[in-house]
């Protein structure tokens, strides 16, 4: 397979060759990356420490919704270097309100909010939101009598690497060795609304799942799915908690996924994009009423909420309040669906899956492993990541230009097909 992908070099500094021996010898091996060592970054494309440019078609998993180093993002980091990055939350600052202001008014239509207003806990990574919503559900089930409250969770889930994140996960690799489990969870399986009104009894809580699944590959539910857990759970006077730490924050084409069902949670975790790309900032967003249950000294982090996390945050979601950006993400979605369902059509890959710039990509039996795919695009410039088997999925940035979007379409065309061309030797 001959596609043409080199550069000029740049001139990069190059690390000492002891440095990727130690490297490899004293980091825990819990990744098995790509070899590519990047040294530089900016938009949708990196640039690897010997001048070697790729397109980054995952961007951070969602972390880079706005992809790297986006200037509206780095001026307002650089201007609260300049003034202060870490109080811890002993004190008050003066960007913190800012942000929930922001963060509130931005996903308020989205949230279910009868008679109650937006709140917001600001935390700093995706497993901290989750485990924040957990724990504001279990209290405000705790408060209404409950004695051992359950949550209802999705098979295939996954909301973080935490233990009792872990501890409700369906996947043996993320769970197996870590026991013993927090309780207090019940699994049944995505995408079925009765299951979930069959699992739930009178110490039922909450149901806690994401919108579309996006580790298990972007598995998006059966149409009416979100409507029916919406009211499955209104019956059963429990809440509705999405996880849209990947799906969140414009990655389907709507400020939230949820969005694109009309369907309103009483609370959000949001995470990743919510960051900039640049630090952890996460975050729960949904009815005081129930978030009311944290007070003084019972929930809480050193980092989150600081000064420079705020900027950041803030400058996120100025990004996102025009909706400009859910339109770009929706309008160059549809046409990137578009030229990914041509792929099943040529018989090149079995299943695509996807909403707005995320797409799940399962090849065709006996092509390869996901990560065979993920090899073989990196040494023609694409960088993507599979997941479980041979499924891959796409994340672009948001402000991905259209013809790089199409420059990886097509670079992931030529990869599957000279591999077809090889097997019919
Ligand atoms: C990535 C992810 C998390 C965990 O986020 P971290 O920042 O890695 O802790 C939680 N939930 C979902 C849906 C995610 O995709």
């Amino acid at each position: 397979m001959a596609v043409p992908h080199s550069v000029a070099p740049q001139s990069v500094p190059q690390p000492a060759p002891h440095v990727a021996v130690a490297h490899a010898a004293r980091l825990a091996h819990n990744y098995d990356p790509l070899p590519v060592t990047i040294a530089t970054a900016q938009g949708s494309w990196v640039t690897d420490t010997s001048g070697e440019r790729y397109l980054d078609m995952l961007a951070g998993y969602s972390a880079l919704n706005f992809g790297h180093r986006h200037p509206a993002l780095l001026a307002a980091v650089t201007a609260q270097l300049d003034r202060v990055c870490l109080t811890s939350r002993a004190f008050m600052h003066d960007r913190l309100e800012p942000f929930t202001e922001a963060l509130c008014a931005l996903t308020a239509d989205s949230l279910a909010l009868e008679g109650t207003s937006p709140m917001m806990v600001p935390m700093n990574t995706g497993a901290e939101a989750v485990e924040t919503a957990v724990k504001a559900a279990r209290k405000w089930g705790h408060e209404r009598g409950v004695a051992e409250p359950t949550i209802i969770v999705a098979a295939g889930n996954f909301h973080g690497r935490t233990t009792t994140m872990v501890s409700l996960s369906s996947d043996p690799e993320a769970r197996e060795g870590y026991g013993p489990y927090t309780p207090g969870f019940r699994v049944v399986p995505f995408g079925d609304a009765q299951a979930v009104a069959d699992a739930i009894d009178e110490s039922t809580v909450a149901v806690l799942m994401e919108p579309i699944q996006g580790e298990a590959g972007v598995v998006v539910p059966p149409p009416g799915f979100w409507a029916s857990l919406r009211s499955v759970c209104d019956d059963a006077g429990i809440l509705l908690i999405a996880d849209e730490v990947q799906s969140g924050l414009g990655r389907t084409g709507t400020t939230l996924a949820c969005d694109l069902w009309d369907v309103r949670p009483d609370l959000v975790t949001l995470g990743k994009a919510l960051g900039g790309g640049i630090v952890p900032v996460s975050a729960v967003v949904g009815r005081a009423d129930v978030l009311e249950v944290f007070t003084p000294g019972t929930h809480g982090s050193t980092f989150g909420g600081s000064p420079l996390a705020c900027a950041v945050g803030l400058a996120v979601v100025d990004l996102l309040a025009t909706g400009e950006v859910q339109e770009r993400a929706r309008v160059l979605g549809d046409h990137l669906q578009t030229r990914l369902d041509d792929l099943v059509t040529d018989e090149l890959v079995a299943e695509v899956r996807g909403a707005g710039l995320w797409a799940g990509i399962d090849l065709m039996p006996g092509w390869g492993s996901g990560r065979d795919l993920c090899r073989a695009l990196a040494e023609v410039g694409v960088l993507i990541k599979d997941t479980h088997g041979a499924t891959v999925r796409l994340s672009p940035a948001l402000t991905i230009d259209a013809e790089d979007l199409d420059l990886g379409v097509d670079r992931l065309r030529q990869v599957l097909e000279s591999r077809e061309a090889s097997e019919e030797l």
